[in-house]
């Protein structure tokens, strides 16, 4: 029996969680599973006040279970690499870890009063997003689609928390292909 794992770090809205592990076995037909995972302190750049995705996904391969089909973490810290400001997320493309950062998903971070429904609505896309990424799925051109490129928050408001038919298709067909 292989099982999606939900990683956890320290700190994360419980709530949200909770959203993202339901959403994920429900779009992926994998058993979902919680993994507690330590904080993300040992990929803090002082420098930029930020933590490095890439040293939290290198960390994520060697804790990655034996059974696990996929393995997504959820933080609240603000992550980034070198060349981009900040990510949303950072995923293996066709691997099995992927983290996502809460950071700037709340309405607060922009200046706004906190609305709850908004916030679990972006962590879902988010979730979903890197998600398809470890399937293979890359960018799509769909604006509305789970998988297109959001690098603000308009972006992310303008897409659904799901896959466009184009996309859905393209994972129904990958788990076969990967043996999983
Ligand atoms: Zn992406
Ligand atoms: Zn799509």
């Amino acid at each position: 029996m292989k099982y999606f794992y939900v990683g956890a770090m320290a700190e994360v809205d419980r709530e949200a969680e909770v959203a993202i592990c339901e959403r994920l076995a429900e779009e992926f037909h994998w058993p979902v599973r919680k993994l507690e995972l330590p904080a993300a302190d040992f990929a803090y750049d002082a420098a930029r006040r930020q933590y490095g995705s890439i040293p939290v996904l290198a960390a994520l391969v060697e804790r990655c279970p034996e059974d696990a089909v996929k393995l997504l973490a959820v933080t609240e810290r603000d992550l980034f690499i070198p060349v981009l400001t900040f990510v949303y997320g950072h995923a293996q493309l066709g691997g099995r870890v992927a983290v996502i950062s809460l950071a700037r998903l709340r309405q607060e971070f922009y200046g706004l009063p906190p609305n709850q429904p908004v916030f679990l609505e972006r962590a879902l896309k988010e979730a979903l997003h890197e998600a398809g990424h470890t399937f293979g799925l890359v960018h799509c051109a769909d604006k509305e689609c789970a998988m297109s490129l959001a690098t603000n928050i308009r972006q992310i408001d303008l897409k659904r928390a799901a896959f466009c038919a184009s996309c859905a298709a393209h994972l129904r067909r990958r788990p076969r292909e990967l043996g999983t």
